[in-house]
């Protein structure tokens, strides 16, 4: 089931005219989608350069639909034709998630996530593994230096938690704009763990 998840409008986003406006013009009006690939870019080098002293490959392949990005805990795949802002958020991303799952001081949180059947009880195993991983991937940031976009990570983290909610709550992808939010509160980072790099069973951005 998971792998039916895609985030159709990821491989479509384009930088609006928005994208023209100097950056500290728009501060306050940006949403997730819409921020200036001049920050983007410098965070995109700063954090492949984390990723991979952390000891993960990162690599591009085209991915069969509906796979935008996937891991293995050797390394992380992502597809070039991801918009070049949603390729940032899944580098972050799936850092967070390759961690919990390479981590020996985490790996019994990963039964309850695989083991839950509780719907309930799920969504809150889900809910918190999706945050563990979000704090991993601002630390990450953190690490880098990059620390202005904080609140442009937050909100990433909060639209696609309510992406992946709604999914599961009605079964149908939900439309993705619909679940874009703006001014979250700011992602926790949590410590990195100690690692030990190993193969894991494929898996996808949840
Ligand atoms: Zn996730």
């Amino acid at each position: 089931m998971m792998a039916s998840l895609r985030r159709p409008d990821y491989r479509v986003l384009t930088f609006p005219p928005m994208d023209n406006v100097p950056g500290h013009e728009l501060h306050g009006t940006r949403q997730v989608g819409q921020w200036p690939a001049d920050e983007l870019v410098g965070l995109w080098g700063r954090v492949c350069s984390g990723v991979v002293k952390q000891g993960f490959v990162i690599e591009y392949r085209d991915l069969d639909p509906p796979r935008t990005g996937i891991f293995d805990g050797l390394r992380i795949v992502i597809d070039p034709d991801v918009g070049f802002e949603m390729q940032c958020f899944l580098l972050l991303h799936l850092f967070g998630h390759s961690v919990q799952w390479v981590a020996p001081s985490l790996e019994h949180k990963l039964a309850d996530l695989q083991h839950t059947e509780d719907r309930n009880r799920f969504m809150q195993v889900l809910h918190a593994y999706e945050l563990e991983a979000a704090g991993f991937g601002m630390q990450l940031m953190h690490q880098v230096g990059v620390t202005t976009l904080d609140e442009w990570y937050s909100d990433f983290v909060a639209t696609d938690w309510r992406y992946v909610e709604g999914y599961y709550r009605t079964n149908q992808l939900p439309d993705w704009n619909s679940c874009v939010v703006c001014g979250c509160p700011l992602v926790t980072p949590a410590p990195i763990p100690e690692l030990r790099h190993h193969e894991v069973q494929v898996r996808f951005a949840f």
